[in-house]
């Protein structure tokens, strides 16, 4: 199981391309007539996989046609539901047999004409190299929330990039494949990579405007892209020893409450009477809440225990 998953035995084309679709049925074609020809330029292997993302339009029957059109070069994944960007690139990656795992867009506004230049980058001995859109055809309701969103990541994570978002992006296959990418994480790919030990940069990608269609995510993925942030910022911290977190909030709040209790019991000794005061109920709430704090972070030591064994370490070589 570990070893499937760590050194893909399949491995049987050079390169695959995994592009995640929710309603593209216009831009296919021709982002695989793109996809065949750079590659087939550069004689490369290769193999495209759609992963349709629960879309209501004609794009699965259109990688049916495009299926039979290029033999042996496309395969797909269909959801039963709208599932999200994340979990789609998660089920192509997971059966893309390339040695070089790459990830774009389905809405052409990625240029397959970029693949070369960041396999480049990848035989350079990069692990990861992750799209720059640094000219972008975006309106800017978009564009200036992405600059300033960067720039936070990039602090925040301690990877300096330009644009983690971007959906075009190359890695080494095993690097992909050890990615969990769940939720919205597809947002901070090439932090999750650098926090586990790759090398990861960045190349220069071109991009276009939309031609077909509307964009999936609206001003919501701000809210939620922050959300995401601090929840990987706490696994990242305290992912292995979750105790370390809630045990020392839990242990000063028992401490406080105890202190306080024990200053009424002194005071009840000396004077023999005992009043209930606001401090009195502030304690007793402090010693419950760290009784829970202390809870929680024992829940989350055995959740951390009960994770897979490659879930705990993540392998750059083998001999
Ligand atoms: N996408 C997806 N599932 C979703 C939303 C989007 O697979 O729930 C795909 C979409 O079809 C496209 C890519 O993710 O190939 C990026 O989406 P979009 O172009 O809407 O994002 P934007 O470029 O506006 O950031
Ligand atoms: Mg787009």
């Amino acid at each position: 199981m570990l070893q499937e998953k760590f050194t893909n035995p399949k491995n049987n084309v050079d390169i695959s391309i995994v592009v995640p679709m929710y309603n593209e049925q216009e831009s296919l074609p021709e982002l695989m007539k793109g996809i065949s020809e750079t590659l087939g330029k550069h004689g490369k292997t290769y193999e495209a996989v759609f992963v349709d993302d629960g879309s209501s339009d004609n794009s699965f029957e259109v990688v049916k046609t495009l299926h039979e059109s290029y033999p042996g070069c496309v395969r797909a994944l269909r959801f039963s539901r709208n599932c999200g960007k994340s979990a789609a690139l998660n089920a192509g990656i997971a059966i893309a047999s390339g040695n070089i795992i790459v990830t774009m867009d389905a809405d052409l506004q990625d240029d397959p004409a970029a693949i070369p230049d960041m396999i480049a980058k990848l035989d350079e001995g990069w692990d990861m190299v992750s799209g720059w859109k640094k000219v972008r055809h975006d309106p800017f309701g978009k564009t200036f929330p992405s600059k300033i969103w960067n720039a936070m990541t990039s602090f925040a994570t301690g990877l300096k990039l330009h644009d983690f978002n971007c959906g075009f992006k190359a890695y080494r296959c095993d690097v992909a494949k050890n990615l969990d990418i769940y939720g919205e994480r597809h947002r901070y790919l090439p932090a999750l990579a650098h926090w586990d030990g790759y090398r990861v940069t960045e190349a220069v990608v071109p991009h276009h405007a939309r031609k077909f269609g509307k964009s999936k995510y609206g001003t919501w993925r701000m809210f939620n892209g922050a959300m995401d942030m601090i929840t990987l910022l706490f696994l990242k911290k305290y992912m292995k020893s979750p105790m370390h977190f809630f045990g020392i909030l839990g242990m000063l709040l028992i401490a406080v409450g105890a202190g306080v209790m024990g200053y009424f019991g002194v005071m009840w000794i000396i004077t023999g009477a005992m009043k209930i005061r606001p401090l009195t109920l502030l304690a007793v709430g402090a010693m419950v809440m760290g009784v829970q704090f202390m809870s929680i972070g024992l829940i989350g030591e055995m959740i951390t225990n009960s994770l897979q064994p490659g879930k705990r370490y993540s392998i750059r070589e083998s001999l």
